[in-house]
This record gives structure tokens, sequence and C-alpha cells, in this order.
């Protein structure tokens, strides 16, 4: 299948054998896994920001579901060991309170990691990845048993640089739909290259020995290559943000303040709750 014909990395066929429902369950269970270990009382606070965050992000990322398609969105602080975010197959969002509680990092740059992370479920790469993982790989490997020698390295080699091949192919999609829905969002997209330069050294902090690995071995994509290609994408970033600000200008004058109340009020009842669904 392919994804919707809109924005960054529209129209490249994916493998997807693993069904939405496979991938939802999972979720559940890896977020069970990653939140239960937290407590939710420590992060209330962190958490009200990251729903307002994630609150403004998705009508603009709604833009690129399928007609019938729903999300239920929603997003939690979450106790990592190391620095990291993950995006769940059941619209859940989780941002490592290194992240969340990093006084660095602002609400512009944390918004575009939720960005990113959004951008992953709206293109489906959890249900992918799992394709790839549990039902392709194992599958070469043992074809790889069958044969000998030479194929059998070369068949054991391609299934690692395949499934990184995909993995740093789904991150560029995620970092340039992540920056295109967070302009439309009225973030400025130029914000991009100063969290790439805020976050590598974090990163590289927690994952020593990731780091280190030759380019085509990392699992995630060097800041290197990350910086290069979303610089490429400013110029389409910002006509999008030029847009917002203008539609945003026009907004001024009809501002409906009744209709912001009831929705402020739905959000703070919805973020008064432990684990918020948004939708
Ligand atoms: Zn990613």
């Amino acid at each position: 299948m392919s994804t919707t014909s809109m924005g960054a990395g529209a129209g490249r066929k994916q493998f997807i054998l693993v069904t939405e429902h496979y991938v939802d369950e999972r979720g559940d269970k890896v977020f069970q896994k990653l939140a239960g270990q937290s407590d939710p009382h420590q992060y209330e606070a962190q958490d009200q920001r990251l729903v307002e965050l994630m609150n403004r992000l998705i009508p603009y990322a709604e833009e690129y579901l399928d007609a019938d398609e729903r999300v239920h969105w929603a997003i939690h602080a979450w106790d990592a060991k190391r620095i990291n975010t993950q995006a769940l197959g059941n619209g859940t969002v989780l941002i490592a309170d290194q992240y969340s509680q990093n006084p660095d990092l602002s609400d512009d740059d944390l918004a575009l990691i939720i960005a990113h992370e959004m951008a992953h479920i709206i293109r489906h790469h959890p249900q992918e990845y799992y394709s790839w993982k549990y039902l392709i790989s194992p599958v070469l490997f043992a074809s790889s048993f069958l044969t000998s020698g030479a194929v059998s390295i070369a068949a054991s080699a391609g299934q690692d640089v395949y499934g990184i091949g995909f993995k740093h192919s789904a991150e560029k999609e995620a970092d340039l739909l992540g920056l295109e829905i967070y302009a439309k969002a009225g973030f400025d997209p130029a914000n991009a290259m100063s969290l790439m330069r805020k976050i590598q050294p974090l990163y590289t902090q927690d994952h020593p020995v990731a780091s280190k690995l030759p380019k085509w071995l990392q699992s995630q994509r060097s800041f290197k290559s990350r910086e290069k290609s979303l610089k490429k994408y400013q110029a389409k970033a910002q006509s999008l943000y030029a847009q917002h600000q203008q539609k945003s200008s026009a907004h001024l004058i009809d501002w409906d303040f009744k209709q912001h109340e009831q929705i402020t009020q739905q959000h703070l009842a919805e973020a008064s709750h432990g684990f918020k669904y948004l939708h």
C-alpha cells in the first residue's frame, strides 16, 4: 500500500502486512510497559504543556489523514532511561522526561519533536516496522539457512541493511512531514536547525556506542544528514508558515471568543485525567 497523496514522503510504496488492530494492541502493551513505570503525578504539570502543544498540531496533522481515517491522539511524558521518543501505532506519542523537563528546550522545540512523532503515526511507520521485523525479517533469516556460504552471509547482511534503510527513510519522512505540520500550525520552521544542535550533544551523551557506529549501521540518521535535508526543505516549510501567518491575521477580525473558551475548557477537562485521549 502507499499512504495519502499529500506531503513529504507521499506515494512511497510501503510494505505493510500487519493489521492496524495488531499495531493498536502492540501500542497499548508498549505503553503499559513504559508508562507503567512512571509516576503520573510527577508529570502532571509537564503533561498539560505537552497536551497543549499537541492540540495545536492536531488539526494540521489531520489534513494528511485519509477521509475515513481516525487517530486517537494521545501524549505522555515517560520516565525513560535514555533520551528517546516513541510513536505508537495506537496514536500515542511518548516523550522522555529528559526532553519534556529539559529547561533548554522551549515550547517551540518540544512542538517539533511532537510533530515528528505524529508524522510517524500518519505515515503508518509503526505498522510498517512491525511488518518488517516480525514477518519479513524472520523469513529472510530462515531462507539464509537453506542457502550456504557467501549467499547466506549476503542474505543476513542484506536484511540488516534493509532494516536500517527502512528506518532511515522513515526518519527522513517524519522529519520533513513533521516540519510541514509544524509550519502549518504556526511554528517557525527555522527553529529546526537550532533544535538539531541542541539535541545532538544530549543524544551522543546518552547513546555513546550507537553514535560512534559507521553511518550505514546506525538505526538513526546522522544529525548531519538530518540537518542537510531539513535545510533543503526550509523554503517549502517557510511558505507554509507564511500562509499560516496570513490566515491567522485574517482570523483576528472574526475571532470567536465563546468557541475559544469552550475548546479551552474541554482541553482542560481532558488534561485533568491521568492519561488522555485528545479526541
Ligand atoms: Zn523518528
